[in-house]
């Protein structure tokens, strides 16, 4: 039985070597992405809930690796986080999401307003406030058209210091949102003083909404807080219709998910939303 444990513990020691290893290529790897144009952003289409008119996109950033093809950004961004790559990443994103937007506005005359992730790292570095600025200064856009969207535990991890940037963020006219909502566990008096202005509630309740009371009694408190509080909630993975008709019932305001719009690069975004196609 030793023998055995002392294998498996072998075994289990050079496949999390290899793993490390592979994760120190890839972060060779993401110094050059940007460069090389390897970083590609998705767009998602945000619906209102009853006329089903698209509001906003969010972006979304994907790695077209040459040699292993589409990276998802839950398996790049952590390791970005880790070598404060995430910074000129983030700044990218930004920057790429501005121009595209600018350029929407400008040929298809659309009114939608722009979501971009934020990292919690990139929130402790206070440049962000100037990087968010940079970018809307270069593409001409009014802050008012820009969301950023940040995760329920990045707003509570260093709360006063989150507080802060984002006052400045929302004094500059940047609208917030809390993402994932539902994940943590903010107390209300915090979400309270929070410049906020939309709330996504995590896609973990949109789930089993229908079947699942106690997530159907969770999601319409939320909405109802927050409603009461004049603060936009979206629901965020909206794959089937029964999902949809229960949470447009409930009082959500905008609606997300497959069932409406996939994340698409910007040219077939542009088919998409073609009238009549
Ligand atoms: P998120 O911000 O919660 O983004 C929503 C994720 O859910 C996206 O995954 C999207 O493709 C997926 N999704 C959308 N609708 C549905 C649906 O109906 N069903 C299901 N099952 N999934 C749906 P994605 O693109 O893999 O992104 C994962 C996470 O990576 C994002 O979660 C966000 O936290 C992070 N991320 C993405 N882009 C960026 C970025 O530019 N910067 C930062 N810091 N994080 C990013
Ligand atoms: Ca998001
Ligand atoms: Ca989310
Ligand atoms: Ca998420």
């Amino acid at each position: 039985a030793k023998s055995v444990g002392r294998d498996t513990y072998c075994f289990f020691e050079a496949s999390m070597n290899a793993s490390i290893h592979q994760q120190l290529l890839l972060m060779q790897d993401l110094r050059v992405a940007i460069q090389r144009r390897e970083l590609v952003l998705y767009y998602q289409p945000k619906f209102t809930a009853h006329e089903g008119s698209v509001v906003g996109i969010e972006a979304l950033v994907c790695w077209e690796h040459p040699e292993r093809g589409m990276i998802p950004p839950d398996e790049f961004i952590p390791l970005a986080e880790k070598t404060n790559m995430i910074m000129p990443l983030g700044a990218w994103v930004l920057d790429e999401a501005c121009r595209q937007l600018a350029e929407w506005r400008r040929e298809r005359h659309v009114e939608w307003t722009l979501s971009v992730n934020l990292s919690a790292v990139q929130f402790r570095h206070a440049s962000l406030v100037d990087t968010v600025r940079g970018a809307l200064h270069r593409h001409a856009l009014d802050p008012g058209w820009l969301t950023l969207e940040i995760t329920e535990s990045t707003a509570m991890r260093d709360a006063d210091a989150s507080l802060h940037i984002l006052q400045q963020l929302h004094e500059m006219g940047v609208c917030i949102s809390i993402d994932d909502f539902g994940t943590g566990y903010s107390s209300l008096l915090y979400l309270q003083r929070l410049p906020a202005t939309e709330l996504k509630i995590d896609r973990g309740f949109v789930r089993d909404l229908a079947h699942d009371t106690e997530d159907a009694a969770i999601v319409s408190a939320i909405v109802a807080l927050w409603r009461s509080l004049n603060l936009s909630v979206v629901a965020e993975g909206v794959e089937t219709t029964e999902q949809k008709s229960f949470l447009t019932a409930l009082g959500c305001h905008s609606l997300q998910g497959y069932l409406l719009g996939k994340p698409m690069r910007a040219d077939v975004l542009d088919q998409f939303m073609q009238p009549g196609g």
